[in-house]
């Protein structure tokens, strides 16, 4: 059985030609799925009877299942989903003041080993499927549905477990189907990636001609730093990942966003800021500070409020735009991974 909630339009009219009917056919059961919000197949009234039995023996419509649910004060919602296979996967639903923001896992735990990453304490089983990150958001839209508030998720950061360009394919369907104005029509502009740092992949998504935003989780200003925090830097070193951010620049016309956390004692120092200012300098660079969600026991402490204002000021005299990240859920299991973690015994 096909999972219809994975199936990105021109793949999905590419199966109608194949089942002898007009492309169309995508486009409505697009409508039906997303706008509608059917759950069968027999609720798709312009859909001929006969077509109906077809479509059932090929596809089903299934979502993943709310495992556990942590409420915050704050309005923020974290999820622990269960997939078909009995995978647990976290979702996040944050509540800005501009809209409902949801971070999206991308993988069943991850395999870049950032030595301060709650979600690299459990390795990488597989890649999530494009149904299962629509499915997230779809869980999250249900739920605001039953909250009775009329609302919907907004904005998307594919921020959460996982490497989204080690699942390269699968995370540009979810993209494709999360912007499609006949499925979940979530503005490009609201639509944000962030990988680690994975040059080759950073030069395909250039090419994609997509506006999606692209974060890209930097940490460190010098290899030395890096390569300590971030093992993907021993592979492909700031040297080639800033050759890749300049040419997604020159070729999507975009800028990227910097992902900076602050760590005591580790990248937080005036000097570092300095070194920050000097890498990025020459690329429209905008850099997000990040206040560090403490993880049990590797080591790792977030920077003092005074230190994070200083690096602000620094980069901001150096002529660095950047800001500070806004925290959510601080009384629930924040930390990306830390919930799934917990539920593993593993923190
Ligand atoms: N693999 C992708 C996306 C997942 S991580 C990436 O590396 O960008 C999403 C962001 O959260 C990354 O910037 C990551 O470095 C950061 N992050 C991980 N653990 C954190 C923690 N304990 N506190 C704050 N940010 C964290």
């Amino acid at each position: 059985m096909i999972n219809l909630y994975g199936a990105e339009l021109s793949k999905l009219e590419q199966q109608m030609l194949t089942l002898d009917q007009k492309k169309y056919r995508a486009t409505q059961l697009f409508k039906w799925i997303y706008e509608k919000k059917a759950n069968s197949f027999d609720e798709m009234s312009d859909i001929s009877l006969r077509f109906r039995e077809v479509l059932k023996e090929k596809y089903e419509l299934r979502k993943p299942k709310i495992y556990q649910r942590q409420n915050s004060n704050d309005g923020t919602v974290k999820l622990l989903l269960e997939l078909d296979d009995g995978a647990k996967i976290e979702t996040v639903l944050m509540r800005y003041n501009y809209g409902n923001v949801v971070c999206v896992s991308s993988q069943v735990g991850c395999n870049m080993g950032c030595s301060f990453c709650a979600s690299g304490l459990l390795r990488k089983q597989r890649n999530l499927l494009p149904e299962e990150m629509i499915g997230q958001i779809l869980i999250v839209n249900d739920l605001l549905d039953i909250e009775g508030k009329n609302e919907h998720v907004t904005h998307i950061v594919v921020m959460g477990t996982g490497e989204p360009f080690d699942n390269y394919d699968n995370v540009l369907d979810f993209v494709r189907i999360a912007n499609n104005p006949h499925a979940l029509a979530i503005g490009a502009r609201h639509i944000t990636v962030s990988t680690c740092g994975i040059p080759d992949r950073i030069r395909q998504y250039a090419n994609e001609g997509i506006q999606i935003n692209l974060a890209i989780s930097l940490h460190a200003p010098t290899d030395e730093i890096r390569s300590r925090i971030m093992r993907i830097n021993q592979a492909y070193p700031l040297s080639q990942l800033m050759d890749a951010v300049r040419y997604y620049e020159k070729t999507a016309g975009r800028r990227v966003t910097f992902e900076y956390i602050l760590l005591k004692g580790i990248n937080d120092s005036i000097d570092n800021a300095n070194q920050l200012s000097d890498l990025i300098r020459g690329t429209l660079a905008y850099v997000n500070l990040i206040p560090y969600n403490d993880v049990l026991e590797n080591g790792y402490h977030r920077s003092e409020d005074g230190t994070v204002k200083k690096f602000l000021n620094q980069l901001t005299k150096r002529g660095i735009t950047a800001t500070i990240r806004k925290e959510f859920g601080t009384d629930i299991d924040a930390a990306c991974g830390q919930l799934r973690a917990k539920e593993e015994k593993i923190l």
